[in-house]
């Protein structure tokens, strides 16, 4: 499941990006406000952010500032939204906070084009290359896991999630987002079955003494934080 956040206050704008990226299966979040966004963010990080530069209040361009400024959003791909009007002479320097910026009035086929074109660059299990936390190193190519040579032994789900946390250090993810992601969208299948998988990764992790890396975040879901230490 890759989640994208809109922000951006212009219902039309607004309803053309969802229209266009639901239809590529993605699943979408959105706030007209750079406020609000910066909450959600912190509760939940998308895997994109679509920002709208003009926005009331703080700006989109000032949201991607604050953002790129935190060790856990500096990554969070961002493309910029602008106005040809308004924006055209500034745009030369946005490449210093956003990864790619789509000028308004645009047609849904480059912005298919530049999402994509963003998340592949940037989403890190689209990478080959060994994960590592500590000791701990994950073969995406073999799926062999290891603790300071010795081999780990994981079934299929508990190495998929482990995958997605490596990938994606100190950041929190909410159980559904973790269902998604380990069982796909269509799956019914309760919340619960996720602290089950977690408890039983956490289990496997704990025999190497790494069980304090895959966090509890209360009232939210899981991180995976590789400084963890017992
Ligand atoms: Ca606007």
């Amino acid at each position: 499941m890759t989640t994208i956040l809109i922000v951006e206050d212009e219902p039309a704008i607004v309803e053309l990006l969802r229209a266009t990226l639901e239809a590529e299966r993605y699943t979408i979040r959105e706030t007209g406000s750079a406020e609000t966004a910066w909450r959600m963010i912190e509760e939940a990080q998308p895997d994109l952010l679509l920002l709208d530069w003009m926005l009331p209040g703080q700006s989109g361009l000032a949201l991607a500032k604050r953002l790129r400024q935190q060790t856990r959003t500096k990554t969070l791909p961002i493309i910029m939204v602008t106005a040809r009007a308004e924006e055209a002479d500034k745009v030369a320097g946005l490449e210093t906070w956003v990864d790619d910026y789509i000028t308004k009035p645009f047609s849904p086929r480059e912005l298919k084009a530049r999402v994509k074109a963003v998340l592949r660059r940037l989403t890190p299990e689209s990478s080959d290359a060994p994960l590592q936390a500590g000791l701990l190193v994950l073969d995406p190519v073999s799926h062999r896991v290891h603790c300071d040579g010795k081999a780990m032994l994981l079934g299929p789900l508990e190495f998929r999630l482990l995958h997605f946390f490596m990938a994606r250090p100190d950041r929190v993810f909410t159980r559904a987002q973790l269902l998604d992601t380990v069982w796909g969208d269509d799956a019914e299948i309760e919340e619960r079955t996720v602290d089950v998988l977690v408890r039983r990764l956490r289990q496997v992790l704990a025999t190497h003494h790494l069980d304090a890396m895959l966090e509890t975040v209360r009232g939210s879901g899981y991180r995976w934080n590789p400084e963890a230490t017992k």
